[in-house]
């Protein structure tokens, strides 16, 4: 299966999956099989669930890009941010849907899943996650694309298919 129809097929990997620890309530992504947060260690190892982050968070700190890694040639200049979630954890990613110079240390954004980048002629093409300013930021920002949060016959986890 291609990476792509993977990600068709699987809307759950959408989501940022990460751990959180049922003794201290410390949230990890990527996730963690040990809370290194709790005393005992070794006792966490049976408490951690599964937690999905809500992808809502702020930027603490972010970097513009003008030299760009390979496979990014396009994107220039880009914005690649330290994101606190609000379930604490610090992402980083790319922020895109909006103009470089309106990204600012406190912009509200939320995750929102894109293709990365494709390597060469092969066209393996790899997803993840982005993040774009949240709607209720009160400053939106440079024109928007209405439907590109979801791409094209997404399920998505606020719209469940019928059964
Ligand atoms: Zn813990």
């Amino acid at each position: 299966m291609s990476i792509a129809r993977f990600w068709r097929e699987t809307p759950r990997r959408y989501n940022l999956g990460g751990s959180k620890c049922s003794v201290c309530g410390t949230v990890y992504f990527p996730p963690r099989t040990v809370c290194p947060e709790c005393t005992h260690h070794r006792q966490s190892i049976e408490k951690m669930t599964p937690f999905h982050l809500s992808g809502d968070g702020e930027v603490v700190s972010y970097t513009v890009v003008h030299d760009p890694a390979e496979g990014f040639e396009m994107q220039v200049p880009y914005v690649v941010a330290l994101v606190r979630t609000v379930e604490g954890p610090t992402l980083t990613g790319q922020v895109v849907d909006v103009d470089p110079k309106d990204v600012r240390i406190g912009l509200r954004v939320h995750a929102t899943f894109r293709k990365l980048r494709e390597e060469g002629k092969a066209g393996v093409i790899h997803y993840g996650y982005k993040f774009a300013p949240s709607e209720e930021d009160g400053r939106p920002p440079a024109p928007r694309r209405p439907a590109a949060p979801t791409p094209a016959g997404e399920p998505s986890e606020r719209s469940p298919t019928p059964a």
